[in-house]
């Protein structure tokens, strides 16, 4: 995807971070142009409402369908605003392009289904319009990579990817895991490809859209898209995650963005000590698989199985205990250890064979 294209639009002031900000849900049309208009007071560029909305079970409020696209033109009459909406379905997509919508996203629960995803890429074939891609609801980088890949063989080229976090098994402070370490490796994946966070949605509650916003800049993502409501406390859908304008403007107005590109002399000596150290970490590895090798071939010479659970569990949790002591996380470390270990066995099975 090496000819992607920044996410820009005639006229779009696209500084660092660029935002995109609406309700969750277009409701009426008096909703949608009052906080419309105190959006573009704050001074925001891009106007997001869903007219279409993908509900986990039947019966919630599904949208309001096509009329909420005459209130997005009204939107861009009358605030000079961009607009953008989700889009599931081919009928989605031409009735959005047809209604001159600017932008169009899609959603999660889309984005995870290969099917759902073809069917809008083959209805974008031609078109030129910005495409955000939202991540799959479960933390899969391929499928989110192959959603991608379907809209961009499609020929769009201005496309994006929308972090929205992760559907989780174990109880978690947030609605959608942040699982950070997807997106960074998305970002390693395609360096090129525009990258905004979605803090309402991961948050799932007003007071973690501050900090889930600042660490997205803190790692460099493009830009959030953030809900916002005349009055969240009514909003027909998601409204506990959901803020009003100067609330927005307040979260916006105090976030740190660092730049990207100065790299001091003081982070150029700081880096080339983690360089060293990771060379240690890589020669003390490979120590260690020496010695795994010599191992296996004791376990050979006295016919003894190569993988013995209680020994590999006694170092699990005690790797774990002493992380905790050093001040890392437990989970951290019996991943790091279950990756050595299972290093070590390839090894061992080497020398049985
Ligand atoms: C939304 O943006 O309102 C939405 C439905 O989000 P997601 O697809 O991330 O659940
Ligand atoms: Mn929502």
């Amino acid at each position: 995807m090496n000819d992607l294209k920044p996410i820009t639009l005639p006229g779009l002031d696209t500084a660092r971070p660029l935002i995109i900000a609406g309700p969750c849900s277009a409701e009426t049309e008096e909703q949608v142009l009052t906080t419309a208009h105190a959006l573009a007071r704050k001074g925001i560029q891009i106007f997001r409402a869903g007219v279409w909305k993908p509900r986990t079970k039947p019966g919630g409020f599904e949208g309001v369908g096509r009329v909420g696209l005459e209130w997005l033109k009204k939107v861009k009459a009358e605030t000079g605003m961009f607009t953008a909406t989700e889009v599931a379905t081919r009928a989605h997509v031409e009735a959005a392009l047809v209604g001159g919508v600017d932008l169009l996203w899609i959603g999660a629960r889309t984005a995870a289904n290969p099917f759902a995803m073809q069917e809008l890429a083959d209805s974008l074939e031609g078109v030129d319009v910005p495409v955000l891609v939202k991540n799959p609801v479960s933390p899969d980088l391929e499928l989110w990579i192959g959603a991608l890949e379907r809209i961009y063989n499609a020929g769009i080229r201005r496309l994006g990817a929308i972090h929205r976090g992760f559907t989780w098994v174990d109880k978690s402070l947030y609605r959608n895991h942040p699982y950070w370490a997807i997106p960074i490796e998305l970002r390693r994946r395609i360096p090129n490809l525009p990258l905004f966070s979605d803090p309402s949605h991961i948050g799932g509650k007003r007071e973690l859209i501050a900090p889930l916003s600042q660490q997205a800049m803190d790692l460099g993502f493009d830009g959030l898209i953030v809900e916002s409501h005349c009055a969240p406390d009514t909003a027909w859908s998601d409204k506990n995650q959901q803020v009003s304008p100067e609330t927005l403007s307040f979260i916006l107005n105090n976030l740190i963005i660092r730049d990207m590109n100065t790299t001091t002399e003081n982070l150029n000596e700081l880096r080339r000590q983690i360089d060293k150290l990771d060379n240690e970490l890589l020669e003390l590895l490979s120590r260690r698989m020496q010695v795994s090798q010599e191992i296996g071939s004791y376990k050979k010479a006295h016919q003894m199985p190569v993988l013995q659970a209680q020994r590999y569990e006694e170092i699990l949790e005690r790797r774990a205990r002493q992380a905790v002591e050093l001040g890392m996380d437990r989970e951290f470390m019996r991943t790091v250890m279950q990756a050595i270990h299972e290093e070590s066995i390839r090894q061992q099975m080497k020398v049985i064979e």
